[in-house]
């Protein structure tokens, strides 16, 4: 096992946590205008277009992350469990949602006790074992951080409210115990990370006499494309392996960015065809474990939204990070209430009092928090804030992006230079759109003029000249902070 000694930094596993989810939405995303459709050659380009057998929205997630926020959502909120993820999947087949699984309808579709009606399900359909627990059972590895031994009695007890049975069942456990090890026990970007052992880390919670078989299925699929599984991939075992195998044959970029396999191997996912979605929602899980949120490409992140239950306002990127990261937190947020806290601007203004500083860098506005106003006061329309903001800091109407760059250390910063080449051609793309742009953190000391460095380098600086202006301008950031702007040059 590849495993590192250095204790994984507590900032960096809570982007991992936060990975968890979001990269599973993405992938849910990702696949949704894919689903049901043939395998796709190598060089096709997997787009989040929607689409599909239920006309998703261009970056509307499916069942697969609304089944899994039924779960997110008690977590999140330090509740009860078991009952309240009942209540969930009940209120969310309630509500009428568009895609519901032919196991999952067939369990929800009737009264009484879940477990009892999955139960009574499987006696009258042994073969029964579709994917639909799976897809959603990566929250269950933010419940108990660090306790394998819980979170495979959650995962066994979670998939048997709809998918009973040992195949379903074991998937899930080995699935959330693998998301769990790779939280604590991934080393830092720049080495290998061997996927199948992190699967195989939970082997021991599974009964003696099933353990041989799923090793050989986990090695089988270690070796394997996704489209190896592709003809049954709605079976719960191919697609686990179908998810193991876009991990495991995707190679990992060298260079500054590795965690671009976080998009590479899900696309690598969707293009192994017929469930896309889910195929894709399950690897997304694992991935988002290893490489984190902050490698969660800008773009897939602006488009992604979707339901929890219809008829209730939509979610976004932002809400399923904040949840994510409540849930891996106990249920609580951390200081000054964050994430979840309406308003941290005030914080910021008694903590780090400072007037108003903002300019413009290649068109775009640069600045500190204390700026935010009267940016609002000068049309802008969309803020891309690099430090924790509230909920309610940014009004209603402005787009807003919360980017994870921290101004701390590198080893805090697991996809530094990837973050900063997808904040900026982010901020192309909007500027392309015609909108104006506001980048800010809380002092405009480090992450800003290091984005408006690396903003100068896209715009044909060299790299000494963009540190240069960024610092005459703003502030000289961290020395690891400009030597992240003149790696993000190559690649
Ligand atoms: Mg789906």
């Amino acid at each position: 096992m590849t495993t590192t000694d250095q204790p994984v930094p507590v900032p960096v596993r809570a982007d991992r946590a936060a990975g968890v989810v979001l990269a599973s939405a993405c992938g849910d995303a990702l696949g949704a205008g894919y689903e049901f459709g043939p395998p796709l050659g190598a060089d096709t380009p997997v787009l989040m277009k929607g689409g599909g057998s239920f006309g998703w929205k261009p970056g509307e997630w499916t069942d697969d992350t609304q089944m899994a926020l039924a779960i997110l959502t008690p977590l999140a909120e330090g509740g009860p469990r078991l009952e309240s993820i009942e209540a969930g999947f009940r209120a969310w087949y309630a509500s009428d949602p568009a895609d519901v699984g032919n196991q999952t309808r067939a369990v929800l579709g009737q009264s009484g006790p879940l477990a009892e009606v999955a139960a009574a399900h499987l006696t009258s359909k042994p073969g029964s074992a579709g994917n639909g627990s799976l897809m959603r059972t990566g929250p269950v590895a933010l419940a108990h951080p660090g306790d394998p031994e819980a979170i495979a009695e959650l995962a066994r007890a979670i998939s048997a409210l709809t998918h009973p049975g040992d195949d379903c069942e074991d998937a899930c456990v080995l699935w959330s115990v693998a998301i769990d090890h790779t939280i604590h026990h991934a080393p830092d970007s720049r080495h290998h990370w061997d996927w199948a052992d992190a699967v195989r880390a939970g082997l021991v919670h599974l009964p003696d006499d099933r353990r041989s078989r799923w090793e050989a299925l986990i090695d089988e699929a270690a070796t394997a494309e996704p489209v190896d599984f592709h003809r049954n991939n709605g079976w719960v075992v191919n697609a686990f392996q179908a998810a193991l195998a876009a991990a495991c044959a995707t190679p990992v970029p060298h260079g500054d960015r590795p965690g671009d396999h976080l998009r590479l191997a899900l696309e690598r996912a969707v293009r192994g065809g017929s469930d896309t979605d889910t195929v894709a929602a399950i690897a997304g899980a694992l991935l988002g474990a290893r490489w984190g949120a902050t490698a969660v490409p800008f773009s897939w992140r602006r488009l992604l939204r979707g339901h929890r239950v219809y008829g209730e306002p939509t979610l976004d990127a932002a809400d399923l990070e904040r949840m994510a990261r409540r849930a891996f937190n106990g249920g609580r947020p951390g200081a000054q209430d964050w994430p979840g806290v309406a308003k941290l601007v005030d914080y910021y203004q008694t903590h780090f009092a400072d007037r108003p500083r903002r300019t413009t860098i290649g068109g775009v506005d640069f600045g500190n928090v204390h700026a935010l106003a009267e940016a609002f006061d000068d049309g802008v329309d969309t803020v891309i804030s690099l430090c924790r903001m509230g909920t309610d800091d940014v009004p209603t109407g402005v787009e807003h992006h919360v980017i994870g760059l921290l101004d701390t250390t590198e080893a805090e910063n697991p996809n530094l230079v990837l973050l900063l080449a997808e904040v900026v051609d982010g901020i192309a793309a909007l500027k392309a759109e015609g909108r104006h742009v506001f980048v800010h953190c809380v002092q405009a000391q480090n992450r800003t003029p290091t984005v408006a460095a690396a903003w100068l380098v896209h715009e044909g600086a060299t790299p000494d000249d963009a540190v240069s202006e960024a610092a005459r301008l703003l502030n000289r950031p961290k020395p690891f902070l400009i030597s992240a702007v003149h790696k993000s040059v190559s690649g």
